[in-house]
Parts: C-alpha cells; sequence; structure tokens
C-alpha cells in the first residue's frame, strides 16, 4: 500500500486506458510513485474508477518493465542485445519462416493505439512486402466484444442513444471497459445515473 505524505499535493489527471476518460487524483508518495484516487468532482466517474483505473499506481514503477531489445539464448534466459541485433534477428527469423513456409506463415498482431500512419506502415510491410494479409490489431478484439454487446443488448450493432438512457429511471449496465466500444460510454452513463439519482433521492 503506497503511504502518502498529507503535505504533497494530488494533481488532478486522467485516466488514458479507455475513452471514458475517467477523472483521477494522483497523490505523489515522494518516491516516484503515487497514490491513485478518483476523482469525486469528475463528471466521467464521479469519483469511481475500474480496477484499470485503480491500479494506475502499480504501473508507474520501472522495475518489471522492458526497457531494451533482449533475446532469448541457449540456455533460456534473456540477454539484453543492442536494436541493431534485436532486429536483424527478428527480420532472419521472418525470412527463414516466410522461405521455408510461405506468407501465409506469418502475422503481425498490433497495439490498438498506434496512429493512423503507423497501421498504413505495418500493413505496407505485411500485404505489400511480405505478401500476406495476416494483419490485425486489438482494436478489432475491442469493438467485437462491443458488437456482442450490442446484439443481445439491443438486437442489433448500433450505437444507442444514450441521452435517452441516461434519462431512464432503471438502467442496469454491467462491462468491462473497453478502449473502443460503447460498453465504456454505457458504463458513463450508469455511473451518471446513479449519480443523479443518488442526488435527487437526498
Ligand atoms: S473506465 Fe476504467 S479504464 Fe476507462 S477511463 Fe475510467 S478508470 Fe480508466
Amino acid at each position: 500500500m503506497t503511504v502518502v505524505d498529507p503535505d504533497l499535493r494530488a494533481v488532478k489527471t486522467t485516466c488514458a486506458y479507455c475513452g471514458v476518460g475517467c477523472g483521477i487524483l494522483a497523490t505523489p508518495d515522494g518516491r516516484g510513485g503515487a497514490a491513485i484516487s478518483g476523482d469525486p468532482e469528475h463528471p466521467a466517474n464521479f469519483g469511481r474508477l475500474c480496477s484499470k483505473g485503480s491500479a494506475l499506481g502499480e504501473t508507474l514503477g520501472l522495475t518489471n518493465r522492458l526497457l531494451y531489445p533482449m533475446i532469448r539464448c541457449g540456455e533460456g534466459n534473456m540477454e539484453r542485445v543492442a536494436w541493431s541485433d534485436a532486429l536483424d534477428h527478428v527480420a532472419h527469423r521472418f525470412q527463414h519462416i516466410v522461405a521455408r513456409d510461405g506468407p501465409g506463415a506469418v502475422a503481425f498482431y498490433l497495439s490498438g493505439q498506434l496512429l493512423t500512419e503507423d497501421y498504413y506502415v505495418a500493413n505496407k510491410l505485411m500485404k505489400g512486402f511480405i505478401g500476406s494479409a495476416n494483419v490485425d490489431t486489438n482494436s478489432r478484439l475491442c469493438m467485437a466484444s462491443s458488437v456482442a454487446g450490442h446484439r443481445r443488448a439491443f438486437g442489433a450493432d448500433t450505437v444507442p442513444d444514450v441521452t435517452r438512457i441516461s434519462t431512464t429511471p432503471t438502467f442496469w449496465c454491467w462491462s468491462a471497459p473497453t478502449r473502443h466500444g460503447v460498453t465504456q460510454c454505457c458504463t458513463s452513463a450508469c455511473w451518471s445515473t446513479s449519480r443523479s439519482a443518488a442526488r435527487e433521492s437526498s
């Protein structure tokens, strides 16, 4: 548990994990870490955070992060290597697999957080150079869960009118927030609605 010096002031910031954009209060612990809590005044979450946002403080340290290229060597141990060696190694392994088994034997799975230009370059590399259509991103996985949720909840893959949901007296939403899906909107609307209802009843 992070112990926080009460003299250190909380910084208002935003959780960047998904599109809900919950407000958080980050209070530095003076040792490079911070205690994280939901900002009670932020309209997106009114003080609440999901499990990912709540654990943001655990991501601040560098101890368990991969900070430089490493290759698993013969004994199974990971050894630090130069970027040029790591890139050569990956290129040679790709070349070897493509030559032996064909372009369909390799695939790229890209981050959902790349920029459009990055996606373009990665798709050009896979489709135009390597010659395979095996390229996808985790953004599709996020949207796939949203589509499944839409179809089961509303009968179609369409974005619901969240303004109507937020004025509905009873609305239940249980979702794991995703970066791209409407489930995040539902989560936000649900929190807002419950907060409004609580204010009205008090
Ligand atoms: S719903 Fe969770 S992941 Fe998304 S912004 Fe809020 S705390 Fe972060």
